[in-house]
Parts: C-alpha cells; sequence; structure tokens
C-alpha cells in the first residue's frame, strides 16, 4: 500500500481535534458528556476514511467516485443526491462491504397536514399494536435473517481461537449480523414513515421514542408518556382501573361497562388518550418530548441509528 492522501490525514488530525474539543467541553459540562477518542487500528473490523473538499476527489459524469490515489471506484446510488455533496466517507464494516456516504444540505421537509392521531404499544406479542386496531409483526425477511444469525454465532463459538476456521467463521457471523440489522434498520424506517405521514400526533411509551424521533421535523405532533401509566390497567373506554392482568389474558370485559377490550388496542388507546391529556391537563407522567432531548439518547444508541429499538425483546 502507497501512503495515504495528505488532505486526509491532516482531515484524521482535524476530526481529532474536534472529538478532544467535545469531550473536554463535555467534562466542563458545557454540552453533553461523551468518552474520549479512541484509538483506530487497521486490524479494527470497521475503516472508514472522509474526503472533504480540499482532497480533490469527485463525483465523475459516468457517476464513479474519482478518489484521490485510488481512481475512480464504481458506485451503486441507493438514492440521488439532492445538492451538491461537500464531504464523503468510505467506510468498510465488519461483512466487509464498501459503502459511500456523502454530507449534504436539505431543507427540511413538512407534510401535509392529517386529520388521524395514533397512539401506539410496543408489547410482546406483536412488534407494535396501534390505537386504530393495526397490528404489525415483524417481517418474515427479519425472522429469517435472525435465525440464520444465530446458527452463525453457534458455529463460531465452537471454533479455535485464532485458527483460520475462526476467522472465516468470524466474517460469516459478521455478513448474517450485518444482514439483520440492514433488514431492521429498513422495516423499521418503513413502518415509522408510514406512520408518520398518516398521523398529525403521535403518541407511544417512554421506552421506545428514538425512531419516531424525526416526527417533530415534520409537522407533526410527538408526545410520549411515562413508562409507569399503567396503560394495560385501565379501560380505554371508561376509565376504570381494574387492577393488573397476568399476561396470559389477551381480552378481558370491563366490569364497570362492559365493553370487551384487546389487552394490546386497549393499551394503544390508553397511550394515545394520556397523550391527549397532555395538550389540556398537565399530568407528571405526560409530557410532550422535546427534540433537543433526542441528541444524547442517539448519543448512547448502540449504531446512531434512528430506530424503534432499545425495546426488551427485540
Ligand atoms: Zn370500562
Amino acid at each position: 500500500m502507497g501512503t495515504a492522501p495528505t488532505a486526509c490525514v491532516q482531515q484524521s488530525l482535524r476530526d481529532l481535534d474536534t472529538a478532544y474539543r467535545n469531550f473536554f467541553d463535555g467534562l466542563k459540562g458545557r454540552r453533553p458528556r461523551r468518552g474520549a477518542p479512541r484509538f483506530k487500528s487497521r486490524k479494527d473490523n470497521r475503516q472508514a476514511v472522509r474526503f472533504t473538499a480540499n482532497a480533490r476527489w469527485k463525483i465523475t459524469t459516468g457517476g464513479d467516485l474519482s478518489l484521490p490515489k485510488i481512481g475512480d471506484v464504481r458506485v451503486k446510488w441507493s438514492r440521488a443526491l439532492p445538492s451538491a455533496p461537500s464531504s464523503v466517507t468510505v467506510v468498510k464494516d465488519a461483512a466487509c462491504r464498501y459503502f459511500a456516504s456523502f454530507v449534504v444540505e436539505t431543507e427540511p421537509g413538512t407534510l401535509p397536514d392529517s386529520e388521524s392521531v395514533v397512539g401506539i404499544d410496543l408489547g410482546l406479542s406483536h412488534f407494535a399494536v396501534l390505537s386504530d386496531g393495526t397490528k404489525i409483526d415483524s417481517p418474515r425477511f427479519l425472522r429469517r435473517a435472525e435465525k440464520k444469525l444465530k446458527r452463525e454465532q453457534r458455529r463460531l463459538s465452537c471454533k479455535a481461537k485464532g485458527s483460520n476456521n475462526r476467522g472465516k467463521a468470524r466474517l460469516k457471523a459478521a455478513r448474517a449480523h450485518a444482514r439483520v440489522a440492514d433488514a431492521r434498520r429498513e422495516f423499521h424506517h418503513q413502518l415509522s414513515t408510514r406512520i408518520i405521514r398518516d398521523n398529525q400526533a403521535i403518541a407511544l411509551e417512554d421506552l421506545a421514542v428514538k425512531g419516531l424521533a424525526r416526527t417533530a421535523k415534520v409537522g407533526r405532533g410527538f408526545h410520549r408518556i411515562g413508562r409507569f401509566e399503567p396503560t394495560s390497567q385501565v379501560c380505554s373506554q371508561c376509565g376504570v382501573k381494574d387492577g393488573p392482568k397476568p399476561l396470559h389474558v389477551r381480552v378481558w370485559t370491563c366490569g364497570a361497562c362492559g365493553a370487551v377490550l384487546d389487552r394490546d388496542i386497549n393499551a394503544a388507546v390508553n397511550v394515545a388518550k394520556a397523550a391527549g391529556l397532555a395538550v389540556s391537563a398537565c399530568g407528571a407522567q405526560v409530557r410532550p418530548v422535546l427534540v433537543p432531548a433526542q441528541r444524547s439518547e442517539a448519543g448512547t444508541h448502540r449504531d446512531g441509528q434512528p430506530t424503534v429499538a432499545g425495546i426488551p425483546g427485540l
């Protein structure tokens, strides 16, 4: 291998400087606290290089990516760039796949107004249940990918450390892992896009807000309710609280008003109602989400991807 392009090395130093600045500002309480920069190794599973404007990279007329000292690289575009990019980061992930990620500036869009409001319950029996009665399961392609990942991880665990076979098994497991992560991200993205498009206001329990955080940016109301709201104990029709029910009870009849209640849908309706309260009266367990609060959450999340993640059992 030859030497790296000058501009990239300089950029690495500038990035390191920014990282240290952010780290020390965090210690002084001037911004959210974060960890110190870590050393990178050429043996790391993930490798990345960033080309900024002065690194003389460009997109050719043929749609290839032309990089200094590397030359033209064929790109399979996932979407058209909305404006001229200011920098590009080329990443090689643990599954040995290469990605080019561009920085572009765009105006935040606004969606047309919608009449409906939705509450979402993320239970154990379904991926999500909406207050309008829709029950959403995780798709088969995701379940199949998860199964394959488990198999590859089992195979990896019985290979001797440092052996060639372990190296091969590691790559296979990494590929399976990447496929699961992609499938899940894709599914979350489709689902949250649909929910945001169809509803003017969205409410869900506190523990699952990440994926819908972008709601606030497209002209939608977004509410979350506290975790301790007993959404499964209260009748969504008359409001009577008739106590906890064991998990195997999926449907019951309200002792007070006689309504037949589906456990998940009832919970989703209660989530919507709890958030509705936040608009008129103010309750301690009901509060709207402030958008800046998402920053720290994104920082603590494993891969920084905005997804409906962090739900127990997923
Ligand atoms: Zn009732």
